[in-house]
């Protein structure tokens, strides 16, 4: 039996690129494609598996529909404030729930080279996350930016929120060993690409990813769809969908 889906935020590239998707996946059957203005309730009903890529606000009270009526949750979004996560950590208790800034295969291997590189390399080489991402964006840094910074600072048993440098600008001075720079650039169509870079003395080592197609995050959480529904109420990433853990 198919898992039947519906898409939230269906009119926006994500939303398009999931919808010319969809059908290349033999167990999802979709049901429903809402955007602003429709009735977002009455297509969480009729689903087994909601898909999100909408705005940060939606997030929350798409998750609380989906609780009452138990139904998974797949949240490609990003963008989240700190409380809007808390909300989702808590809905994760009663449904499952995937959230990962980032569906495509290629970053999530690129997540693992992240912490694994941060792992070798060791203290001495400085961090910095670059990002660039079409002028549209509304968020930044990029979720997959933060990302890749949370696992760097994970990996120096640091903060993200007290490592992470937002740009430099004026006399900063010199950097500091425990800073993780992080630098959105925006313009153009670009899907989006990501560099980290780890810089010492005499050697630099830059891990790069750049996505030329939305449809690699959209088969991803298509994918993480089929994989969430019937699952145990969690809150679940890319990595336990592709197995990597
Ligand atoms: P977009 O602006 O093209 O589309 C967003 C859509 O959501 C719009 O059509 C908008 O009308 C709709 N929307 C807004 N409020 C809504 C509401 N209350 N109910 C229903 N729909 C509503 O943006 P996009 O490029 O498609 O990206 C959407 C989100 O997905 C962003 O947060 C982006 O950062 C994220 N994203 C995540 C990944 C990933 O792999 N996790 C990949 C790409 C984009």
């Amino acid at each position: 039996m198919s898992t039947k889906i519906i898409i939230v935020g269906s009119r926006g590239r994500m939303g398009q690129a999931l919808i010319h998707c969809a059908p290349q996946h033999d167990g999802l059957e979709l049901v429903g494609a809402v955007d602003q203005g429709d009735d977002l309730a009455a297509a969480v009903g009729a689903a087994a598996v909601a898909i999100d890529f909408s705005a940060h606000t939606v997030t929350g009270p798409l998750a609380a529909l989906c609780a009452a009526r138990n139904k998974g949750l797949v949240i490609g979004t990003t963008g989240h404030s700190e409380a809007e996560l808390a909300e989702i950590r808590k809905f994760s208790a009663q449904i499952p729930i995937v959230l990962a800034s980032n569906y495509s295969m290629g970053v999530n291997t690129l997540f693992w080279l992240t912490r694994k590189a941060a792992e070798i390399l060791g203290p001495d080489f400085d961090l910095e996350v670059v990002e660039m991402h079409h002028r549209l964006k509304k968020d930044a840094p990029s979720g997959t930016a933060k990302s890749l910074a949370e696992i760097l600072a994970d990996v120096r048993g640091l903060q993200y929120r007290e490592a992470a440098r937002h740009g430099r600008e004026g006399i900063v001075g010199e950097r500091t060993r425990g800073e993780i720079g992080v630098h959105s650039i925006r313009g153009g169509d670009v899907v989006g690409d990501h560099t980290v870079i780890f810089a010492n003395n005499g050697e630099r080592v830059e891990l790069t990813h750049k996505a030329s197609s939305r449809e690699t995050f959209a088969n991803g959480a298509l994918r993480a769809a089929q994989w969430v529904a019937g699952r145990a109420p969690g809150l679940y990433d890319m990595q336990d969908v592709l197995g990597l853990k």
